[in-house]
């Protein structure tokens, strides 16, 4: 997924940047409520972001404000709270301002990634947790893949690539598209990096997975 990540504690955002990163999503992390403010809301419906990580406290203004102006202004990218404020009403609050999970700070990254992976499926709509085109099946929840029953090893980057087509059946993702669900603002991009990994997938997976629509982009079709 891409996320955005508003978090001002340094050391903290540092390392849900990487854990996250480590887990396949492309990361823009932002330190408050103004930054989180441009990324986010001025985009209106044109958000890239799949999900939100979103703190409370910020320097400049709360994550509560920012999540509730974004919700007036009809913007629905789901959006988990991290924060420090564990008192019950606290996350009543937070919850009926729009927000879709809530997580008290020390948080555990594999429960994070988790969550976000069951926000995904309620996003897509998908109750069951896996996805399949003929031979493969696609496991977000466990970031399993197998062909014909065996289990098919995908680097971070592939998985991300994959999921991002799978996402949305039967959708023809653009270049653009495919390079916005890889990579966070700061990280640089060789030209030729979704082309390398459409390649591997489609070493890996079987060529006839992924379709090129000359001159649109791809997409997944089952064989
Ligand atoms: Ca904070």
């Amino acid at each position: 997924m891409r996320l955005l990540l508003v978090e001002d504690d340094a050391m903290l955002g540092s390392a849900l940047r990487t854990g996250l990163r480590q887990d396949g999503h492309a990361v823009d992390w932002v330190r408050s409520a103004g930054d989180a403010d441009t990324a986010w809301l001025v985009g209106g419906d044109d958000v890239p972001f799949d999900a939100v990580v979103l703190d409370l406290g910020l320097p400049d203004g709360t994550g509560l404000n920012l999540l509730s102006r974004a919700r007036q202004r009809g913007l629905v990218t789901p959006v988990i709270i991290v924060t420090a404020r564990d008192r019950v009403s606290d996350r009543i609050a937070g919850l009926d301002a729009g927000a879709d999970d809530y997580m008290v700070k020390p948080i555990d990254l594999d429960e994070l990634n988790a969550r976000l992976r069951a926000l995904e499926r309620r996003v897509g709509g998908r109750a069951a947790p896996q996805i399949v085109l003929g031979e493969v099946v696609i496991e977000p929840a466990t970031r399993r893949v197998t062909r014909a029953g065996a289990a098919v090893d995908l680097t971070a980057r592939e998985l991300a690539l994959l999921l991002a087509l799978a996402r949305r059946p039967g959708a023809t993702l653009s270049r653009a598209q495919l390079v916005e669900a890889l990579y966070g603002w700061d990280e640089s991009i060789e030209s030729n990096a979704v082309d390398v990994y459409l390649h591997h997938l489609r070493r890996k997976l079987g060529a006839a997975l992924i379709e090129t629509q000359r001159g649109l982009g791809w997409r997944l079709v089952a064989p």
